[in-house]
């Protein structure tokens, strides 16, 4: 490949996260304000497609479409179907319109924690389980052991019942403990903030070290599920073949600016607009810049 290609195509993924991820910060912007005055000023570049994250009845994603002109669409996202039913009625009732919404699995986008302590246990324990469960069990649980002092003096029989709405509960108790003795022991009570010594823990492998040492900003990580695997295949960010590939190959690849986001946008992006069976490509705002569009629509 020539020197004049790289440049061509690293331009091309620049220009990719680049525009993903303004389109984030635009969305992110206008609503951290909580001010639908804030939406309507915004100066929306022509032709925008904006995803709404959290629209509830949708006033807002309206709003947005109705700023955007020839070519814009907003799209709506919420968890709560009636929400969502609601907002698609009243939408259609206004006529053509370039505003549609769909439901979001009822998953929040990360695990609750207060301290490094209690993000290193919720993290472990959402290996293979949905975010929103292990929030549902740490609610409680933290009330009760948020120290590694305290949580091994729960026990193992003692932490089981907090936790066993979570998949594969036993073995993730199990390490738990063994993790909480591990910090008292040769750290003071302390977690480690070193990815060695984190992943050495029980029950703590490079994904969860990653997402940790990324959560805290010790160190940029961009922890491949599958979400982020699928994403960053269709996209052509990555031909990786395993989670470690894709990682190394995203690594490279993301701008310096964006590294500590990128995991948890492209998950988003992989959860409610890329998502497996049927990817909302109609709505997605980097559909233009994908490859792999042609695959999950019928050209015109
Ligand atoms: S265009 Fe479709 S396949 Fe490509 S990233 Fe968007 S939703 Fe996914």
């Amino acid at each position: 490949m020539s020197d004049a290609n790289d440049i061509v195509i690293e331009a091309w993924n620049t220009v990719l996260f680049d525009k993903f991820f303004r389109f984030r910060h635009l969305v992110v912007d206008g609503l951290s304000a909580h001010s639908n005055e804030a939406l309507a000023r915004h100066p929306y570049p022509q032709g925008s497609r904006v995803l709404d994250i959290g629209c509830g009845f949708g006033d807002s994603t309206r709003l947005i479409a109705s700023r955007l002109g020839p070519g814009g669409a907003a799209v709506g996202v919420d968890c709560a179907a009636n929400f969502i039913e609601l907002a698609s009625r009243e939408a259609k009732e206004l006529g053509p319109a370039n505003a549609s919404f769909f439901v979001a699995d009822a998953q929040s986008d990360e695990v609750d924690y207060e301290s490094p302590f209690t993000l290193v246990v919720a993290v472990a324990l959402s290996a293979q389980a949905t975010d929103v469960s292990v929030n549902k069990a740490t609610a409680k649980l933290f009330d009760v052991a948020d120290t590694p002092q305290k949580m091994l003096a729960l026990g193992e029989a003692g932490l089981k019942p907090f936790i066993s709405s979570i998949g594969l509960y036993n073995t993730k108790a199990k390490n738990v403990i063994a993790l909480s003795r591990i910090l008292i022991e040769q750290y003071g009570g302390e977690v480690p903030l070193d990815r060695l010594k984190l992943q050495a823990l029980p029950g703590v492998g490079r994904k969860t070290a990653s997402v940790v040492l990324n959560e805290l900003r010790i160190e940029p990580a961009i922890a491949v599920d599958t979400h982020v695997f699928r994403v960053s295949h269709r996209l052509g960010l990555a031909d990786g073949k395993t989670p470690d590939q894709v990682e190394a190959q995203l690594m490279a690849l993301v701008p310096e600016l964006y590294l500590t986001r990128a995991h948890h946008w492209l998950i988003l992006h992989g959860r409610y607009v890329c998502t497996a069976r049927r990817p909302q490509c109609e709505a997605c705002p980097v559909a233009d810049l994908c490859p792999s569009r042609h695959l999950f629509v019928s050209p015109r």
